[in-house]
């Protein structure tokens, strides 16, 4: 805050360097606001009006989990796990560290997980065992990308946006190194052309 009579502080052009030197687009932000669109449409019509449990995987499910949830209109619920399998500065999964709250209401419910990404799928295999072993009525998985040429256990998303080679990604709520998640769009850090 500037206190009255005080010069405002000036105002500068916003940085450009939340993109990293020498990555690419792979999604823009308008392409992913289509896919985002249509996956709505898909579990609107796959749950009609059917009360839903939405789980979103923290933290790399914040961003697209805010853009969809608006665009569903069915009865809604919202509840957080944490799940982290990158670690410092590393581009490969490394232990797997999740966390369902007790306090997660899930007995009796129709689940929906969301996630940015299905990789090798360890992560939301582990977590979609955690919730039934929680008592949910249904659980199906919602991710924004899919890397299946990745996958280490036998899992496939109910609702997926875009299918992605084995490259690594960043933006819209995916990070490297905590970084990135603020991206509008998705960008590729090396690896094969899309
Ligand atoms: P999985 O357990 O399926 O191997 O890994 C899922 C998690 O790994 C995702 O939730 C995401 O956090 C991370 N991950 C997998 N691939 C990528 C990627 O290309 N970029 C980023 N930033 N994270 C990824
Ligand atoms: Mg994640």
């Amino acid at each position: 805050m500037t206190a009255p009579g005080e010069p405002a502080p000036a105002r500068t052009a916003a940085p450009r360097d939340a993109r990293p030197a020498g990555s690419r687009v792979l999604f823009t932000g308008e392409q992913i606001r289509a896919a985002v669109e249509r996956l709505a449409h898909e579990i609107r019509a796959a749950y009609g009006g059917e009360e839903l449990t939405l789980v979103i995987v923290l933290h790399g499910g914040l961003v697209f989990a805010a853009d969809l949830m608006r665009r569903l209109d069915m009865p809604l619920r919202v509840g957080v796990v944490l799940a982290s399998s990158y670690r410092g500065t590393a581009t490969r999964p490394g232990d797997l560290d999740i966390h369902v709250p007790p306090s997660l209401d899930l007995a009796g419910r129709h689940v929906l997980l969301l996630d940015d990404i299905l990789d090798t799928g360890r992560t939301l295999a582990r977590l979609t065992d955690e919730i039934r072993a929680r008592g949910s009525r249904s659980v199906r998985i919602v991710t924004l990308l899919d890397k299946p040429g990745r996958r280490a256990v036998p899992l496939q998303a109910d609702f997926t946006g875009f299918t992605i080679p084995d490259v690594f990604v960043v933006g819209y709520g995916l990070d490297w190194n905590e970084r990135c998640r603020n991206l509008p769009e998705i960008v590729a850090l090396g690896g094969p052309e899309a």
